[in-house]
């Protein structure tokens, strides 16, 4: 049972969270972060072979306090998302095919990232509320190290299209491992 809350908190107070933010920033360059398993070099940008079409750096479309997720999640300040471009799955039905298959958005690195995450939370949002996250989980965590370092402590949403692999799972978790 963990002792601290967000559990992500104990993570990074035992050097694991960074440890987890390493190995899967190095995993870039042989991706098989989710189903797709492309074993593209994104670590080189070599994001023409890759289904998700991004490189070194996630690509955020909007970062804003929802307030038309559900009820339990915006509360009355509103859940802090921060909606990634681009997709691993690529519905065709997609309601947000300008994000998710055009990639609308601009590059951010892992301060930015971070400064993101602390700016929802200032604002009171009651998480901070990761959308089509399943293709840039190294880069979260990357930015999860700097942003904890700047105070953070809001539970995190991680709002996937499912489309994940068991390993990208792992690091995920805080307490145990994902059952195969
Ligand atoms: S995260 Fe992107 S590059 Fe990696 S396996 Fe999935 S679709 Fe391919």
């Amino acid at each position: 049972m963990s002792s601290s809350y967000p559990a992500y908190l104990e993570l990074f107070q035992s050097g694991e969270l960074a440890r987890r933010a390493e190995k899967a920033i190095g995993s870039l360059a042989d991706c098989t972060g989710c189903a797709r398993q492309c074993h593209a070099n994104r670590l080189a940008d070599d994001s023409p072979n890759s289904f998700c079409r991004t490189g070194r750096y996630a690509l955020v479309s909007s970062s804003f306090p929802h307030h038309g997720e559900e009820t339990c999640l915006r509360g009355t300040h509103g859940s802090g998302t921060i909606f990634f471009s681009h997709c691993n799955l690529r519905c065709v039905f997609c309601q947000n095919f300008d994000i998710s298959w055009q990639g609308q958005g601009r590059p951010v690195g892992p301060d930015r990232l971070a400064a993101m995450m602390l700016g929802l939370e200032e604002h009171g949002c009651h998480n901070i509320n990761f959308v089509t996250p399943s293709h840039v989980v190294p880069q979260i965590l990357e930015a999860l190290c700097l942003a904890v370092e700047g105070g953070l402590c809001s539970p995190i949403v991680y709002n996937t299209g499912s489309y994940d692999s068991l390993e990208t799972l792992r690091l995920l978790v805080t307490n145990g491992t994902v059952d195969r």
